[in-house]
């Protein structure tokens, strides 16, 4: 069944329901017309360095799209996942709940059917919703197709294929179908290009290889990139980040062309408009390539622009208080007035972030760890009770521990990573276990994540 026959004949009771409604809301003595409903488009792109965007002033022109989209929208410097990994941070911010209480630790771990997702709350209140993905870690194996009306799985094709444009045709395709329905709708439009391998686009390629002769190539797996760690040059890294914003050039163009397309619909202002990622990526900043395993600045700290619907008279500008991804779920909720569960782990962002609250990110892949933001300072604490401190103010790039140094701050932060997990622990609602064939357990592994 087709995308459009769905809405249509979803919508076809909720319209007459609507028109009732409006009977009797409409009579002698009502006040003016109630503005339609908000739509809300949530673009999330994989594996997306905050500062490797020009919207956030990085020195290569990466995001003018976006760079656009920044000045009709508050930008967020300070916003933080809750995972550096793809499944639990958007499991994160699909039901605004901690990835400990979502069961997810391994890339097998599904999100629970008991959980009410954003989409669902959503969905339930009368909204048409759609998704277009691109990695399996957020498919309908792993249970994230929960109050999708439509959710297209076509172009999930695995690390080397590059998605970007595909994924466009279908979610413009989408937005058409949707912003010419009575109701309002949710579109949630999932990018991965920047993920590994990086892929060279002509188009955006920032001046290409030039004599450069080291052994990173476009389209490097992953795991090439991995057994290449102990011998990179500054110039290999050079190249390796050359690669990667061209991916996230590349993307942006295709992200602008469906804002156009959003811009053109007559929807615009009435659309709260989110874009963020999952997590980054690290150019060995620590020591690594990738991401997952650990949850410094460059893999958890995550890019967010929040264009708000006009009639909410929010003003384009900065944020730096930290802020979660869990906070979206109830953002979304305030604006739209809907209502969900009432005990979301988020807060709502609009029209005023909150501030002075720690916000807490955790990882349960290739070892375990939790950390904390408070105050201006982030403590990591790992399995083994170790812990890193570090002042992000001073040190945004997190290359001085003061551990040793900051006892009573390690104590004051150690003291809520604490009590945030005993919480957490009676909170769980985990999911099944995804099985998988031997052909797809062997593409994860490609993607690096197999065997961590
Ligand atoms: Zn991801």
């Amino acid at each position: 069944m087709g995308a459009a026959t769905r809405f249509q004949s979803a919508g076809g009771q909720r319209g007459a329901l609507a028109l009732l409604l409006c009977c009797v809301a409409c009579g002698p003595g009502a006040g003016p017309p109630e503005p339609p409903p908000v739509n809300v488009v949530l673009i999330v792109i994989d594996t997306l360095r905050r500062d490797h965007l020009s919207a956030y002033g990085y020195e290569r022109e990466t995001s003018p799209a976006l760079d656009r989209l920044a000045t009709e929208a508050v930008r967020y410097d300070a916003a933080i996942s809750q995972a550096p990994w793809t499944t639990p941070s958007i499991g994160a911010l699909m039901t605004s709940r901690y990835p400990t209480a979502l069961g997810i630790r391994g890339e097998r771990n599904a999100l629970s059917d008991e959980l009410e997702l954003l989409p669902e709350a959503l969905a339930g209140a009368g909204y048409h919703t759609a998704g277009v993905i691109s990695h399996s870690f957020l498919g309908s194996d792993w249970n994230f197709d929960q109050g999708f009306e439509v959710f297209d799985e076509e172009h999930v094709l695995g690390h080397a294929a590059v998605t970007s444009e595909g994924v466009t045709e279908v979610a413009t395709r989408l937005a058409g179908q949707l912003a010419a329905e009575a109701e309002p709708f949710f579109l949630f439009v999932h990018y991965f290009d920047p993920h590994a391998a990086y892929v060279e686009h002509e188009a955006s390629a920032f001046g290409g290889a030039g004599d450069y002769a080291g052994e990173v190539k476009s389209g490097l797996l992953f795991k090439e990139l991995r057994g290449m760690t102990d011998r990179v040059d500054a110039e290999d890294l050079h190249e390796i980040r050359r690669l990667y914003d061209s991916e996230i050039r590349f993307t942006d163009g295709h992200i602008g062309r469906l804002l156009e397309q959003l811009r053109g619909s007559g929807a615009w202002d009435d659309t709260l408009v989110i874009v963020t990622a999952d997590h980054g990526e690290e150019f060995l900043d620590h020591g690594q390539f990738g991401h997952a395993k650990s949850l410094y600045e460059e893999l958890v700290g995550v890019p967010l622009l929040i264009k708000a619907p006009a009639r909410l008279g929010v003003a384009p500008g900065v944020v730096e208080e930290p802020v979660a991804l869990v906070d979206l779920y109830p953002t979304i909720l305030e604006v739209t007035g809907v209502t969900g569960p009432d005990d979301l782990e988020g807060e709502p962002l609009l029209p005023v972030a909150p501030s002075g609250r720690p916000i807490f990110t955790e990882t349960g892949r290739g070892g375990r760890g939790f950390a904390v933001v408070d105050g201006g300072l982030k403590l990591i604490v790992q399995r083994d009770g170790s812990c890193e401190l570090y002042d992000l103010q001073a040190d945004r790039a997190e290359q001085t521990d003061l551990a040793e140094a900051r006892p009573a701050d390690v104590e004051r932060l150690g003291a809520l990573v604490e009590e945030w997990r005993e919480a957490q622990r009676g909170k769980v609602k985990g999911g099944a276990k995804v099985e998988l064939d031997r052909e797809r357990s062997k593409r994860i592994e490609n993607l690096g994540y197999g065997g961590d």
